[in-house]
């Protein structure tokens, strides 16, 4: 984990040093007006602008278009993104605008369907509430199993987008949890990975025959299950 720079650290542009100033002097969830951060940022051009970018890295910073309380001097710090001072994070790639045909790329190979809660697109929520999902394409920051951060492109859905889920995928966890598979569950990985989605197996399919037996039947399989 690096150590996080100060927003003072003029080495730094502009963006990367308004993030650090929104959380080394304002902090998530207050308020803070645009005559603060001009004065922070004093003789910086087009300091606004600036501060807005940092919402293609994710960070959520409303005006009173998204929250009546606010005033129209006034923004709220909701929410931090990706740690865009960090190396890799915010390089010139990662802040080109996502193009149409990128977009489209991205859907289409994520199989239209959000990678945070799995929901497809225009499909309704399970809550109850009525309302279904956009889909969208966001940046997400990936640990590669060499250590190094991307910034990687993926599906998700308006309100995983929104829900502030913290979501940073580190590729190092999953490698260490791959090794310790044995080769059939590796292969069953693979298919499932091939359908995009998950089937069943045998030893499956019998645990949840198993469950919905009553207490003699289970006990039964038990006991053939133990003594072949
Ligand atoms: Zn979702």
């Amino acid at each position: 984990m690096l150590a996080m720079p100060s927003w003072t650290d003029k080495k730094l542009g502009t963006m990367k040093r308004v993030a650090l100033w929104l959380i080394q002097e304002v902090g998530p969830g207050s308020i803070f007006t645009k005559e603060q951060l001009r004065a922070a940022f004093d003789g910086v051009s087009q300091i606004d602008r600036r501060m807005r970018e940092l919402r293609d890295y994710e960070w959520q910073i409303d005006t009173n278009r998204e929250d009546s309380t606010l005033e129209s001097w006034e923004h709220r710090f909701v929410r931090q993104g990706l740690p865009v001072w960090e190396p890799g994070v915010a390089n010139r790639k990662a802040a080109e605008a996502i193009s149409a045909s990128q977009r489209r790329t991205v859907l289409m190979e994520d199989n239209y369907l959000c990678r945070s809660c799995g929901i497809g697109i225009g499909e309704a929520y399970s809550d109850g509430y009525g309302t279904t999902s956009q889909l969208d394409i966001a940046r997400r920051q990936v640990t590669l199993p060499s250590g190094d951060k991307e910034v990687q492109l993926v599906t998700e859905c308006n309100r995983c987008r929104v829900g502030g889920r913290d979501v940073v995928s580190d590729l190092r966890t999953l490698t260490a949890a791959l090794e310790r598979l044995s080769a059939y569950e590796r292969k069953m990985l693979s298919a499932w990975i091939e359908q995009d989605s998950r089937s069943f197996n045998d030893v499956e399919k019998l645990w949840g025959l198993y469950r919905t037996l009553p207490t003699p039947a289970r006990n039964q399989f038990r006991s053939m299950l133990l003594q072949p």
